[in-house]
């Protein structure tokens, strides 16, 4: 059987990185003034640094500011609230990240919750997922999902209406907020968990197929509807047979590709989208906060 079409989530993000700078650059050149994005990491998580250190180059290649807080492991709660009110009441600041996972002293959602939900560029605070579920368009989309959504607008040529999807996973950072938008691109959506029964099943049913469970190569080739499209969120490190580690998603690549008709790869998929979409939202959330028309990205 032929191999699936590589949906090419490197090539993509690389774009929409260049759209972006665009319209930081026009936006200068117009109102003299420069998005501005807030990273908070608290702690030594090794994957969190390498992604807030990757956050900082991207946003100052776009040209935009980049504003970088180290605090300790041992922070209290209240020292971060602290932090964030502060951000939440910069001008300079249009957008707050707040690395996590936190340390487990600090209540996450007390957190995410203080942060000023025009400046919530993740997309996590309660009032941007209400937003998003009730379609107002004033809600910042989580960065994954959206990535995703975006992926597949491009691979469909714009409209998704009528697929049927499956998303494997029902997080708040991806499995719920991708279920919302393939929801309002109107698929009929099927949302799979630990707790549903022949997951094979159900999956054989889609034609889109989302895999977010943190599980490597747990999707398997057989399970796939011929033909479907399957974007794989998944990153999982794993040990390599001669020593050493390598990533792979939660889709058995090597039996997926050849039946369905397009996947992405991991690494290069869904991976270097995520950080896109953010410097994408950051730029959104800085028109908004300045009544400036939002520039097509
Ligand atoms: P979570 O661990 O928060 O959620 C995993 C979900 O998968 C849960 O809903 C869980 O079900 C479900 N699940 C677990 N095991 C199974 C199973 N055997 N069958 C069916 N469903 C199962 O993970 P995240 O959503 O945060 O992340 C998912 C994956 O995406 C991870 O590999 C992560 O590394 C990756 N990721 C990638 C990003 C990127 O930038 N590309 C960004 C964020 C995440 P239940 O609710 O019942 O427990």
């Amino acid at each position: 059987m032929a191999e699936a079409q590589i949906i090419d989530g490197k090539a993509f993000a690389a774009g929409l990185r260049e759209r972006v700078t665009a319209a930081v650059a026009a936006l200068k050149a117009d109102h003299g003034k420069t998005p501005g994005l807030a990273v908070v990491l608290v702690g030594e998580d090794p994957a969190s640094q390498v992604y807030v250190r990757s956050k900082g180059k991207q946003t100052v290649e776009a040209g935009m500011e980049s504003f970088e807080f180290k605090m300790d492991t041992s922070t209290d709660q209240e020292t971060l609230l602290a932090k964030v009110r502060q951000l939440n009441e910069d001008p300079t600041v249009n957008g707050i990240l707040v690395q996590l996972p936190l340390p487990k002293q600090i209540d996450e959602q007390a957190v995410l919750t203080e942060i000023n939900p025009d400046k919530d560029v993740d997309g996590f605070h309660v009032v941007n997922v209400g937003r998003l579920n009730t379609g107002n368009p004033s809600a910042l989309v989580p960065c994954t999902p959206l990535g995703c959504v975006l992926l597949l607008r491009d691979h469909f040529k714009g409209s998704l209406a009528g697929k049927k999807a499956i998303v494997l996973g029902r997080s708040n950072i991806v499995g719920k907020p991708m279920t919302t938008l393939l929801v309002q691109e109107s698929c009929t959506v099927t949302v799979a968990h630990s707790r549903t029964v022949d997951l094979p099943a159900e999956v054989a049913q889609a034609d889109i197929v989302i895999a977010a469970v943190g599980k490597p190569e747990m999707v398997q080739g057989s399970w796939l509807k011929p033909g479907a499209v399957v974007i794989d969120v998944g990153i999982n490190r794993i040990d390599k047979p001669d020593g050493g580690t390598r990533l792979v998603g939660d889709v058995d690549f090597a039996s997926a590709s050849p039946v369905a008709s397009a996947i992405t790869p991991v690494p290069g998929g869904v991976g270097p989208m995520t950080i896109a979409c953010l410097l994408r939202n950051t730029v959104t959330a800085f028109c908004r906060q300045n009544g400036y028309p939002e520039p097509d990205m």
